[in-house]
C-alpha cells in the first residue's frame, strides 16, 4: 500500500462506543447505522429503531478489555482513529474512561492516535476540569475537529487551544467556508458526503480550502467528491453514457472520485507520514480474493441500473466475495473490507425495502 493512500488511519480504536447528532454533518452519521445492526453486545442500547432509521440514544459504552487495551498488546507501530462510533469528547463519556484512554495512547508511543471530534466546547471544558491531561498530554496524539460548514467554523478556533498536534476534517463539505485562519493547523481533509440521501458538494468549496492550505502552508487532503454528479469532470460525461460509468473511467479514486483540476491531493504531515513509514513496513499488494471483492463491489455499485432481482444478487454475491476475502485479509484491507460489507448491506436493505414497497 502507497503511503499516500493512508487515509485515516489503520485501525479504528473503538474503546467506547455510543454518539448523539451534534451539527448537520451528523445527518448521515454512518457509525449510528452500524451500531444499528448490534454485532456486539456491547453496543446494547447506544441505538434504537425509529421507522427503519436507526438512530443514537445518547448512552456511551465502554468495550470490553480486549478491545479496550488492545493498542497495549499491538508492538508494531500502527495508525489508529480513535472512537469511530463515538465521539471522544461526547458529554456522557465517563472522564474517567478518556483519562485512562490518555494514559494508553501515552504509554503505546510506537502508535500514532488521531482524535477527531465535533464537540470541541466540551474538549476544552474536559481539558479545563482535567489540566494534568492537557499538560501530559502524549506527542503522538492528534487532535482534530470536523467542520462541515462555515457555522461551524469557530470550532477552529477551539481546536488551537486544546493540547496536542492539530488537524480539521472538512468531510462531509455541506458549504463552502469562506476564509480561514489555519495557524496551527498541519493538516485538513476534506471531501464531499456519499451514501445513500449524499447532499451536494461544490468543487468551489474545495478549490477554496485547498487554496487557502497551499497559501498557509498546511497539508491537504481530498479524500473524495462522494457524489459523481460533484465532481468536476461529470461536465464531460456523453448524454448516453452513464455518469457513474463514466466516472469510474476517468476518475476511479474514492467515492465520485477525487481529482482536483486534474491531480490527486493526498498530502499528509510529514511527522505522520515518516512515523507511518518507520512503523509500517511496504504492505504487500492485496490478495487477489481482495482484488475481485473489491472489483465486485465497483459492478455492485452500479446496482441502480439492474432490475431488483439481479440487484439482490449482485448484493449477495458481493457479501459472498467479501467474507471471503475478509479471511485472508491483511488488517489494513480488513478495515476497507469492513466499509464495504457496511455499504453493500445498505444497498441490500434498501433494495429489499424497495421490493417490499413496492409490492
Ligand atoms: S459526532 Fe460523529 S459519530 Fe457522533 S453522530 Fe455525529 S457523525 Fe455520528
Amino acid at each position: 500500500m502507497s503511503k499516500t493512500k493512508i487515509e485515516w488511519a489503520e485501525h479504528s480504536w473503538n474503546a467506547l462506543v455510543g454518539c448523539s447528532n451534534v451539527s448537520p454533518g451528523c445527518k448521515h452519521c454512518y457509525a449510528s447505522k452500524q451500531a444499528g445492526r448490534g454485532l456486539h453486545a456491547h453496543w446494547k442500547g447506544i441505538t434504537e429503531k425509529i421507522g427503519t432509521k436507526s438512530v443514537w440514544t445518547g448512552r456511551i459504552n465502554r468495550a470490553p478489555d480486549s478491545i479496550f487495551y488492545a493498542p497495549l498488546k499491538i508492538k508494531r507501530g500502527q495508525t489508529w482513529f480513535v472512537n469511530s462510533m463515538s465521539d471522544f469528547f461526547h458529554e456522557n463519556a465517563d472522564p474517567a474512561w478518556l483519562l485512562e484512554m490518555i494514559s494508553i495512547m501515552r504509554r503505546c508511543s510506537q502508535h500514532v492516535f488521531l482524535i477527531l471530534t465535533k464537540r470541541a466546547e466540551q474538549a476544552e471544558e474536559f481539558f479545563a476540569q482535567h489540566p494534568d491531561a492537557a499538560s501530559e498530554w502524549p506527542s503522538n496524539a492528534w487532535v482534530g475537529v470536523s467542520v462541515e460548514d462555515r457555522k461551524r467554523a469557530y470550532r477552529l478556533d477551539i481546536l488551537r487551544r486544546l493540547p496536542g498536534r492539530h488537524f480539521v476534517s472538512a468531510e462531509p463539505l455541506l458549504a463552502s467556508l469562506g476564509s480561514l485562519d489555519l495557524t496551527g493547523i498541519e493538516w485538513l481533509i476534506g471531501g464531499g458526503e456519499s451514501g445513500p440521501g449524499a447532499r451536494p458538494c461544490h468543487p468551489e468549496w474545495i478549490r477554496e480550502l485547498r487554496d487557502q492550505c497551499l497559501a498557509q502552508e498546511v497539508r491537504f487532503f481530498f479524500k473524495q467528491w462522494g457524489l459523481d454528479t460533484n465532481n468536476p469532470l461529470a461536465e464531460g460525461c456523453p448524454a448516453n453514457i452513464n455518469i457513474r460509468k463514466y466516472i469510474a473511467d476517468v476518475d476511479p479514486h474514492g467515492k465520485g472520485g477525487a481529482l482536483l483540476d486534474g491531480r490527486l491531493w493526498h498530502e499528509s504531515p510529514d511527522w505522520f507520514r515518516e512515523s507511518a513509514a518507520d512503523s509500517h513496513p511496504a504492505q504487500p499488494e492485496p490478495v487477489q480474493p481482495v482484488n475481485s471483492a473489491i472489483s465486485t463491489i465497483a459492478n455492485a455499485e452500479n446496482h441502480n441500473m439492474l432490475d431488483l432481482t439481479q440487484e439482490q444478487a449482485a448484493l449477495t454475491e458481493t457479501l459472498v466475495k467479501i467474507a471471503n476475502a475478509l479471511r485472508a485479509a491483511t488488517p489494513s484491507e480488513r478495515q476497507k473490507l469492513m466499509v464495504l460489507q457496511a455499504l453493500t448491506l445498505d444497498w441490500l436493505d434498501a433494495a429489499q425495502s424497495t421490493e417490499r414497497e413496492g409490492a
